[in-house]
């Protein structure tokens, strides 16, 4: 089931309106006059998304004022990728960071897609090459590779298929082989394969592009790659133990791409998508969110009734990046455009739909 959500269109709201509204989700924790500024620029995106027949897509990780005041969509980078693809705009403004913008454009070749800053990377996207994954497949020939979505288009295009964090342990299973190669999210991969009873390896990256097994690795089903989210890798059991002795009836939320170990001490793991759900759909007062600080913001003001404790620990830099005044520069100077070779976007494709078909 999709999470991702239509908002309200606040193209036809005044400055007041769009103030009060972010006073009313906000202003338990942002200065009001803080809030009357970012409303003013609020208005100006508004204003600029309609004139440019424009629409806005905002990650669940955009800062809480962007993420209440401007997207037409709000969700994780899969659903809101589908929003790009079904699009009947001229441009698509992806407030997120460059992989999903891309994912954007390879879903929807003949719109303009446009990333505020290109600045906003992502680690775990720059831990590998798409010429580390071809020396993994001359290394093991025919063995499919498995892509997580966070990954530039170049990789993707050298995959077979991408996964999400909420599909990723049935895509692997999908493929019904012996073995899989499974990249590049080295916590990802350890909780996959925990999930689908394989036991996994680590190659060593060695010089001049080539790839080292080890002659220990026998019998192995998974093949991971060493790349981390330098957000969720900070997250520890003792985090969690500190919060339980502190509140006893805290329910505790893990993204994936947390270790297995906080995985394991937490009461659920799922995409982001799936812990707004959760959320939303379970009774208790009290959660711990172990994903990226600005999400905790956003369902916090989303579900006023119940309390999001904070272990805001790390913002994510690239996510960051992304500001309201950045984005309405993007639509005042037609920045920054992200443009994919027809033939990396071919391939990439592939894998991108192989992936939404099994859901
Ligand atoms: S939160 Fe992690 S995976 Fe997401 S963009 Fe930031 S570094 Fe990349």
């Amino acid at each position: 089931m999709s999470a991702t959500l239509t908002v309200t269109d606040r193209t036809a709201m005044s400055v007041d309106e769009i103030y009060e509204e972010l006073v009313a989700k906000l202003g338990e924790f942002t200065p009001e006059f803080e809030l009357r500024v970012q409303a003013e620029l609020a208005w100006e995106v508004n204003q600029l998304k309609v004139q440019r027949n424009a629409v806005i897509l905002g990650h669940n990780y955009m800062e809480p004022a962007l993420f209440h005041s401007v997207p037409d969509f709000v969700g994780d980078s899969l659903d809101l990728s589908r929003k790009a693809a079904a699009t009947d705009k001229d441009v698509i403004v992806f407030c997120g960071v460059k992989f999903m913008a891309e994912t954007a454009k390879i879903l929807n070749p003949s719109r303009t897609v446009l990333l505020p800053s290109l600045k906003a990377g992502c680690s775990l996207a720059a831990s590998i090459t798409a010429a580390d994954v071809r020396a993994l497949k001359a290394r093991l020939p025919g063995v499919p590779v498995v892509t997580y979505v966070n990954t530039y288009a170049d990789v993707k295009a050298e995959s077979d298929i991408c996964c999400t964090s909420s599909n990723a342990a049935a895509v692997v299973e999908s493929l019904g082989t012996d073995t899989v190669i499974f990249l590049p999210d080295e916590y990802l991969a350890k909780n996959v394969a925990r999930d689908t009873g394989k036991h996994i390896i680590f190659p060593t990256r060695l010089a001049a592009g080539n790839i080292a097994l080890h002659d220990t690795d026998i019998d192995y089903q998974m093949v991971g790659w060493n790349g981390r989210c330098e957000v969720h890798e900070q997250f520890t059991v003792a985090d969690v133990a500190m919060v339980r002795a502190q509140f006893p009836d805290v329910v505790v939320l893990a993204h994936p791409e947390c270790s297995p170990e906080v995985v394991d001490a937490a009461d659920f793991s799922g995409s982001t998508n799936a812990m707004t759900r959760y959320v939303e759909n379970t009774p208790a007062s009290r959660y711990l969110l172990l994903t990226e600080c600005a999400m905790g913001e956003n369902i916090a003001a989303a579900n006023p009734h119940k309390e999001m404790v904070r272990l805001c620990m790390v913002r994510c830099p690239h996510m960051n990046q992304i500001t309201l005044e950045m984005t309405r520069d993007a639509l005042k100077y037609m920045q920054y455009e992200i443009d994919v070779p027809v033939e990396i976007m071919d391939r990439a494709r592939r894998a991108v739909e192989r992936m939404i078909a099994i859901g």
